[in-house]
């Protein structure tokens, strides 16, 4: 059985043409896509630029983990979090998180959080992980990111009064995706209306993301220093903040760099 000490990624085909991408990375963790293309429009996001050609089935999202298997690869654990908006695909990715449980596969999820109901629901869950991508502490520079997802207040108010009725032990599963993109959201500015929320769920992790370059994308990250920078303010503000974590850095990690093609 071969594991990687890198990231690996998969062109995974379906049964008619299309192929989506799934990443192992070498931390054991294996992304899946659950979507073909995806409707929210991430402007900096190549996975999401042709649209959403359509949903997966909980069989193809299931057909990237046994894709994984087949290829020699024992993932420790998996993640909603590759080409798609999950929670636009909602039975299917139910089911499939099931399918996870049953063979003790732990299972997160990465969503922009729409539509808010099932934002709603899928908090109370007994995921591994759910991850909240909001990008931006402001309204403006939230449509911007993330243009179909719910407003900005809207996203806010569902998590904080979701997070008022979990456990300590559970809001710690929860945490807020933070993508930095230079010169758009990487000022204190920023992320100063977001800070509250921290103070009151101390438990929640704000993580800071880091793209990966897409061809002809105006987006890049901002460099090495001043994310330390601001990762030391947010710690100076009480945030509990991680970095970018090393293995999304790697070649095939990190968001919006997934591409779903016709074979
Ligand atoms: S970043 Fe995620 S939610 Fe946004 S367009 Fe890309 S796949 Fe969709």
């Amino acid at each position: 059985m071969s594991q990687a000490t890198e990231n690996t990624r998969f062109l995974v085909p379906l049964a008619d043409g299309l192929s989506v991408e799934a990443v192992y990375y070498g931390s054991g963790t294996l992304c899946i896509s659950s979507q073909a293309g995806c409707a929210v429009g991430c402007p900096f996001c190549a996975s999401g630029s042709r649209g959403l050609l359509r949903n997966l089935s909980a069989a193809e999202m299931w057909q990237q983990v046994e894709y994984a298997w087949s290829s020699g690869y024992q993932p420790l654990r998996v993640t909603i979090s590759g080409i798609g908006e999950p929670l636009h695909n909602f039975p299917p990715m139910l089911a499939f998180m099931g399918r996870c449980r049953d063979v003790k596969l732990p299972v997160s999820l990465t969503t922009t959080g729409g539509p808010l109901a099932r934002f709603r629901e899928a908090l109370q869950w007994p995921h591994n992980g759910l991850m909240l991508s909001l990008h931006a502490g402001t309204s403006a520079t939230h449509r911007e990111l993330i243009p179909h997802a719910p407003p900005l207040d809207g996203l806010l108010e569902v998590l904080e009064q979701a997070l008022a009725t979990l456990s300590r032990r559970r809001r710690r599963k929860v945490g807020i995706n933070y993508l930095l993109l230079q010169g758009v959201n990487d000022e204190r500015a920023e992320l100063l209306p977001l800070i509250p929320l921290f103070h009151r769920f101390p438990e929640l992790t704000l993580h800071l993301l880091t793209c990966n370059p897409v061809a002809d994308s105006v987006y890049v990250s901002p460099p090495a220093e001043k994310i330390d920078e601001l990762h030391a303010w947010l710690a100076g503000q009480g945030v509990h903040a991680r970095r970018p974590n090393p293995w999304r850095t790697q070649q095939f990690g990190g968001c919006g760099t997934l591409f779903v093609r016709s074979l």
